[in-house]
């Protein structure tokens, strides 16, 4: 298989980057090699505009939406910014009795920031979603604050997938609750789409990023619906309908549409080798190494996310003596790994915050082979013992 970060180590941090697929690879270097504005009137610019309308027409398709519904973003934070920002924004200048943001307590950071910031800065008031031990968000709590507060609610934001234990939430639930109400939800999908076989029809906004499912790091988009038009946040040229102005980056474009194409051409096959390689490596390691808990929703999880917590260990530790014995993987989310502290996933999920610093994710992709798990699972016995040595003697 692809030897993707070159040094032969076992890459099992496919949830914070996965390689590049080859479809979009080609793509890509086609495109860069081509000059051509897809804002330019001339021949070089319609040709290059012509490959972005396609590529729309192709995610768009994949996602089960229409083609204007698809605004390009540099990626999954700006597209949840944007999302979360101007629509709270848009709404509030539309009415401004609408103050109020409800969003859940396991979101990522590219939605956990924003909404905090609305709170602190613009005067909204937040009302945060609680989750069971699974990390799943509470219907009822939802059902709740939409009775009481409806008419104050400018946006409803809960993820589709988590990114570090990879339970999948009751997106068709909270949307059908939100339509009812006319309230807009928008639902960062950057893990699930190319994954699950999403219908991005069923919510108002969502948020992908290609580098998830095989496309380069910095091109994402943002699907828009039912007329939902957020105020920007970068203003310039007006591309983009102006909602995200800017020159289109048209080969991240071309490279994401051939991405999530083949994403879509393989996601039956791809998807049950994946869970099955997870359930080997939980297997695996839950046989080799004592005092292993496994967190999130094993019944409704992303397949490729193993999050496992290794009692009387630190995850840095852990995450440390792995790679130095060629195993690649994350303390949960990698856009906050390098802060050491527990995860505020493990937290909402009510696990102690002393247990919750000894957890490790192990995401795979569709380069993962049963060659890594093996390797993890002859590294593994000797980095706990060590881990757990270094732990007992603090
Ligand atoms: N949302 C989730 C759930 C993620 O996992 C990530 C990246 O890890 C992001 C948003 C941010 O996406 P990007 O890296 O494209 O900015």
């Amino acid at each position: 298989m692809v030897d993707a970060n070159g040094h032969g180590a076992a890459y099992l941090d496919h949830a914070a980057t996965t390689p590049l697929r080859p479809e979009a690879r080609e793509a890509l270097l086609a495109e860069l090699g081509l000059v051509g504005n897809a804002s330019s009137q001339h021949t070089s610019g319609r040709r290059a505009r012509r490959v972005v309308e396609e590529s729309r027409e192709s995610i768009a398709s994949a996602l089960g939406v229409r083609a204007g519904d698809v605004v390009f973003t540099s990626g999954g934070t700006e597209a949840d910014n944007l999302a979360v920002l101007g629509i709270y924004r848009a709404r509030r200048a539309e009415d401004p009795r609408r103050i109020r943001v409800i969003s859940s307590a396991v979101e990522h950071h590219a939605v956990l920031d924003p909404v905090d910031w609305l709170g602190r800065h613009e005067g909204a008031d937040v009302s945060w979603l609680p989750v069971d031990d699974l990390g799943r968000v509470d219907l009822a709590w939802l059902k709740h604050e939409l009775d009481e507060h409806g008419d104050e609610v400018a946006v409803v934001t809960v993820m589709w997938a988590n990114n570090e234990i990879g339970t999948i939430q009751p997106v068709a639930e909270i949307a059908a609750l939100c339509a009812d109400r006319g309230i807009p939800f928008h639902s960062d999908a950057v893990q699930a789409v190319g994954t699950l076989p999403d219908d991005a029809s069923v919510v108002d906004s969502l948020a992908l990023s290609g580098h998830k499912f095989g496309a380069p790091v910095g091109v994402g988009a943002l699907v828009l619906r039912r007329g939902i038009t957020p105020w920007p946040l970068v203003h310039g040229g007006g591309q983009e309908r102006e909602i995200r102005s800017g020159t289109l980056d048209v080969a991240g474009v071309a490279a994401m549409a051939a991405a999530l194409g083949a994403s879509i051409a393989d996601l039956d096959e791809r998807v049950a080798r994946i869970a099955r390689l997870r359930d080997d490596l939980v297997a695996q390691v839950s046989a080799t190494v004592s005092d292993v808990t496994r967190n999130g929703d094993p019944s409704c999880a992303l397949p490729g996310i193993a999050h496992l917590t290794f009692a009387g260990c630190e995850g840095d530790s852990l995450l440390l003596l792995l790679d130095a014995a060629g195993v690649e993987c994350s303390r949960g989310s990698a856009c906050s790994a390098g802060v050491p502290q527990p995860s505020h996933v493990l937290l909402a999920m009510g696990v102690p915050p002393v247990t919750a610093r000894g957890s490790l994710r192990f995401s795979l992709g569709w380069t993962s082979t049963e060659d890594d798990v093996a390797r993890l699972v002859e590294a593994l016995p000797a980095v706990v013992a060590r881990a757990r040595r270094a732990g007992a003697g603090r």
